[in-house]
Formats: structure tokens, C-alpha cells, sequence
């Protein structure tokens, strides 16, 4: 047992347990998602657990598409799911399993249950079949059809499977206790009908299993060991230990149970998140502002902050709501270790120098880290005429250097990385704006202290005028601006923040951003994190993962 780490939480301690005691050897874990949608921020705490204990205990993790329900399945789900686990840095061996592999598998367990007088055919419709159920506190009633004999039975499942019997008209019930005080044991359904193609078997299905039917039979068909999922499944264990009890399976896994990850300010249900999507109150499953792994990754978001994120949170057998500053917390420190720093002004206004002269003219190398050399240096270009931000500019000449770090008439600023610069004059338009501002440069202080009796108020970004990069930035807030968009009197689109979104025309980025790429992180400096946006057709355009500083702490 040397080689097995300290648990650090209940399911770990529940695997050392059975690696000791010879209960299991190789650990197999799976990520189940429907492929009804996208998957979210919850998902990946799912996938951090499952694959992570894979890797962490040498075993394997199978990605499986739990395809029982084509009425909500596609493809396009199933294609972008593989994306978002391999970009979170996950990998499974050979191709993903789907449920619908094991159909006929599980079609022929439910003959076995049938013949075994364990499972029969039951032609009462939903809403029957919900009166018979009983409360929980009033035992059910049995359904009159579950003395019918086997034969009659598996006759019917067969009509239904071939497509002969009206969808509603019957289902394939297990017989196992109508009067049971968990009311997932009182006769679940094992089949429905469905006339529907599936997206992988096509019309060869007209009865699709439940997923209680399917789910601990597909465990045991990939020698699943652990069988992990969330905290609302507990009450199903007891049916899904029924199965591995009553049916000759080829193992024995075992389900455990798990909090969901639920973070305030968000929103983590497929339903509704598709329906964000389908309304248009977003651009799409990928629209910056969701909490979808290819929204954060579209964000700028890196996959390691969502690693680290979850591996931060608890493993518990409670559900909490985790505070959306503890994730904010691990992107923030992440990108302040691993972006580039870059320079982009949002509001620019431009300044013309009026004493530069060519031997001035500067090919000026700046580092792209701070504290990073490995991340090297690239060049900027200093010519005559640059743009700072409108907001770091001011007139009045009262300000106090404590207040304003930043260009005033008459006073001195650092341009990063480069020249001090004064401000002397403006020149305004007929409405009064300020349009430029005219200035000297003062020699030789770049990578220098400023030469006696000049003192720059702060330091302040640039972009060189001529080598500019035209741009646009999504700046983004929160989707919702209630803590529990979920819950209360209101409906959850009650909650959305009408100003989650304000794009930002006429940026300047300094040029070796034109050469940026979707993926690539950087820190736009005094301004936030950013990243290319994928949307290239016309613009350029960047998308702010986060602030520099949590502006929403009181
Ligand atoms: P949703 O309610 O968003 O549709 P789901 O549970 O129906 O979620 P599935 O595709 O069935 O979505 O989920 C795949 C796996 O991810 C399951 O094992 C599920 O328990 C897990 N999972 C889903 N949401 C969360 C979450 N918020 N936190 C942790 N695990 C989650
Ligand atoms: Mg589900």
C-alpha cells in the first residue's frame, strides 16, 4: 500500500479501501453526459474527478455518451463534448463508448428479467401509472397488468420493439415492490417507446431504455469500479444495486455519489442554459458570457485555471454553492503567472511629439513577462505620434499627483517600457473635445530614471500610432446580476444583466497583437486579461476574460 496517496476525500478513501481489501485492482472510472447540450463549469468538476482519479490511481476513465434519449440528442453535442474534455486536458483510451453500443446488449437483459418473472409488460398510460405510483407516504398499487405471464410479456416487448405498439400505449416495468418506502423501487419503467431515429442507430430502435435500466448496466459492461455521480442519484442506488443484483452481469460496479457544483451569480443546467441559446438572449452554447467550457474557453479562460478550480473545491456528500470569486480567484492567478503582457488602448487619444527627431526614433525592447524571461521580449516601435487612453489624460492642472498618476498639462508621465513623456498643449474641435495633445519627449529615459528635477506622476500604456492595430473589445460582466438567479418568485431571465456585454469600437492595439490567435492569453496592460476572440471575418477582435482586480468586492 505504499504507493497510494493520503485520500483527500471520501471517494478516495473509498478506493484506497478497496484496493486494500483486494475488492477491485484496476480503477475505472466514467464521465457520462447526455449529448443534450453543452457541457458546463458542473461538468468539469465531474470530468477533474473522474479522469483526475484515473490518473491519479493508474487506472482508466471512459468518456461515454449516454445517448438514450434521441428526442434532445445530436451529434453537434456529442462533437463539441469530446472537444471541451480534450481542451481541459483529457483523454481516454480508444474511441468514446456510447449507450446506444449496448443496446441490444440491454434489450436482451430485460428478455432475462422478463423470463426470470422479474419485469413485465405494463399497458397503463403516464398518468395511470402516476396514480398507482403513491406518495411518499402512501404505499403504490400494483399495476393489473403485473401478474400477465412471461410469455405474454416478452410477446409485447417484442410488437413494441418492432414498432407495432403506439408510443405511451406500454412500457416494460421491473417487478419489484410497489409499496417500497424509496419510490424509485415501485415498478420503474425499463423501456418507453419512442418512433424516433436515434441519432447512431438510426430506425432500428422504436423502444429506448431508461436511464436507470441502461446506466449501472453500461458500468458493468466497461468494468466500471466506481461508478461517481451526483448527489440527486442517491435515491436511485438501491434500483441501481437491484440490477447488479437480479441481472448476470460481467462485473459489479458500484455508484457513489457526489455534490453538484453550483456557483452563485450562474446558471448550471442544460436546460436552461439552452434555452439562453435558443431565445437569443446569448450568441450561443459559446457566447463569452456562458458558463459553458467552450464559452470560458472562447472567455479566454485558461483550461489549467478550471483544473485548479476544481480541484480546489470539495468533494462532498452535500451540495454547497461556491462563491464565482473562488473561480475568478484561480483564472486571475493564472493568467497573472502565464499571460503575456501587451498593450491596447480602449478610448485612444492621440499625442504628437513635438521635439522627436529621427535619431529618437526607437525600436524599443520590452519583456513580455515581468517575471518571466523565459516568456522573452518583443519590439515595440516609438515614432512621433502615439495613443494613450482618453481617461489617462487631464487639463486641470489642479489635480494632485496622489489622485491622478496619470498625464496632466504641464506634468511629466512614464510611457510603459519607454520614454517620460510632458504634456504641453491640446488641440480641441469645434465642439470642445480634446482630439490631441501635443508633447515633448524627454531623452534618454528609457530604462532610466528620470534626469534631475522631473518626476513622472505614474506610469501609464501606449500604442504606437503609425504601427496601430485597429480593434474591437468585448468587454463583459456578469450574465446575471442576482447572486441566486435560480430560485425565488422570478424566473431566472428576470436576473440577466442587461449590461453583460459592451463592445468597445476603435481600439488600438499595438502591432504584434495582429498576429494573435484565439487561445492566446494576454494581459493588456492596466486594462485586464484578453484573448482573440475565434469570430475573425471582419475584425479584429478581443474578448476580456477578467478584470485585473475583483470589481464586484464591496
Ligand atoms: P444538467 O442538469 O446540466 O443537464 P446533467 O446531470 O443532466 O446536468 P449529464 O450530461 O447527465 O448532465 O451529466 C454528466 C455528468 O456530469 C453526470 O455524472 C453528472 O452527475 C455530472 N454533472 C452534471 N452537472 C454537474 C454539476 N453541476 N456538478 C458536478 N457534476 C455535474
Ligand atoms: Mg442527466
Amino acid at each position: 500500500m505504499t504507493d497510494i496517496d493520503e485520500p483527500t476525500n471520501f471517494i478516495q478513501q473509498i478506493i484506497n479501501d478497496d484496493l486494500e481489501a483486494g475488492r477491485v485492482t484496476n480503477i475505472v472510472t466514467r464521465f457520462p453526459p447526455e449529448p443534450n447540450g453543452f457541457l458546463h463549469i458542473g461538468h468539469a468538476k465531474s470530468i477533474c474527478l473522474n479522469f483526475g482519479l484515473a490518473n491519479q490511481y493508474k487506472g482508466k476513465c471512459n468518456l461515454r455518451f449516454d445517448d438514450t434519449n434521441p428526442e434532445k440528442e445530436d451529434q453537434a453535442y456529442v462533437d463539441a463534448i469530446i472537444k471541451d474534455v480534450r481542451w481541459l486536458g483529457y483523454d481516454w483510451v480508444g474511441e468514446p463508448c456510447y449507450a446506444s453500443n449496448y443496446f441490444d446488449q440491454l434489450y436482451l437483459w430485460a428478455i432475462t428479467l422478463v423470463n426470470d418473472n422479474k419485469a413485465y409488460v405494463c399497458e397503463l398510460d403516464s398518468q395511470a401509472m402516476r396514480e398507482l405510483r403513491g406518495t411518499l407516504t402512501q404505499a403504490g398499487t400494483n399495476s393489473p397488468f403485473r401478474e400477465r405471464p412471461a410469455a405474454e410479456s416478452l410477446a409485447l416487448l417484442e410488437s413494441m420493439r418492432v414498432g407495432e405498439i403506439a408510443e405511451g400505449a406500454m412500457t416494460l416495468r421491473a417487478k419489484i415492490d410497489m409499496s417500497s418506502a424509496n419510490i424509485n423501487l415501485r415498478d420503474p419503467v425499463l423501456y418507453r417507446i419512442k418512433k424516433m431515429a436515434h441519432q447512431r442507430t438510426g430506425d432500428k430502435w422504436n423502444i429506448y431504455p431508461s436511464y436507470d435500466f441502461a446506466h449501472g448496466q453500461e458500468d458493468a459492461i466497461e468494468g466500471v469500479s466506481h461508478s461517481i455521480c451526483t448527489l440527486e442519484f442517491a435515491a436511485n442506488r438501491p434500483l441501481y444495486d437491484w440490477f447488479t443484483a437480479n441481472l448476470p452481469l460481467p462485473s459489479i460496479p458500484h455508484q457513489y455519489e457526489f455534490g453538484r457544483l453550483k456557483l452563485n451569480y450562474t446558471i448550471t443546467s442544460k436546460r436552461k442554459l439552452k434555452q439562453l441559446v435558443d431565445d437569443k438572449h446569448v450568441s450561443g452554447w459559446d457566447d463569452p458570457r456562458m458558463p459553458t467550457i467552450s464559452g470560458l474557453r472562447r472567455r479566454g479562460v485558461s483550461a489549467r485555471s478550471i483544473r485548479n478550480f476544481c480541484d480546489s473545491l470539495a468533494v462532498a456528500k452535500t451540495d454547497g454553492i461556491v462563491d464565482v470569486a473562488q473561480f475568478e480567484h484561480f483564472i486571475r492567478d493564472d493568467l497573472n503567472s502565464n499571460a503575456a503582457r501587451a498593450m491596447c488602448v480602449l478610448k485612444p487619444l492621440l499625442v504628437t511629439l513635438s521635439n522627436y527627431s529621427e535619431q529618437e526614433y526607437a525600436q524599443i525592447d520590452v519583456k513580455n513577462h515581468p517575471n518571466r524571461d523565459d516568456m522573452g521580449t518583443r519590439t515595440l516601435t516609438f515614432g512621433d505620434q502615439f495613443y494613450i487612453d482618453q481617461s489617462d489624460f487631464s487639463e486641470d492642472v489642479s489635480l494632485s499627483r496622489k489622485k491622478f498618476k496619470r498625464l496632466v498639462i504641464g506634468d511629466y508621465v512614464r510611457l510603459r517600457g519607454a520614454f517620460i513623456v510632458r504634456a504641453d498643449d491640446v488641440v480641441k474641435n469645434t465642439a470642445d473635445e480634446i482630439v490631441e495633445v501635443i508633447a515633448s519627449l524627454v531623452p534618454d529615459t528609457v530604462g532610466k530614471d528620470a534626469p534631475e528635477g522631473i518626476k513622472a506622476r505614474g506610469v501609464i500604456h501606449w500604442v504606437d500610432a503609425c504601427s496601430a492595430v485597429d480593434c474591437t473589445v468585448n468587454l463583459y460582466d456578469r450574465l446575471f446580476n442576482q447572486a441566486d438567479p435560480d430560485r425565488g418568485e422570478q424566473h431566472f431571465l428576470d436576473h440577466l444583466n442587461p449590461d453583460s456585454l459592451t463592445v468597445v469600437n476603435g481600439c488600438k492595439a499595438e502591432a504584434s497583437l495582429a498576429g494573435s490567435i484565439a487561445g492566446d492569453h494576454y494581459q493588456f496592460e492596466r486594462e485586464g486579461y484578453f484573448t482573440r476572440d475565434i469570430d475573425q471575418i471582419e475584425n479584429v477582435i478581443f474578448n476580456c476574460t477578467i478584470g485585473l482586480r475583483d470589481n464586484w468586492k464591496a
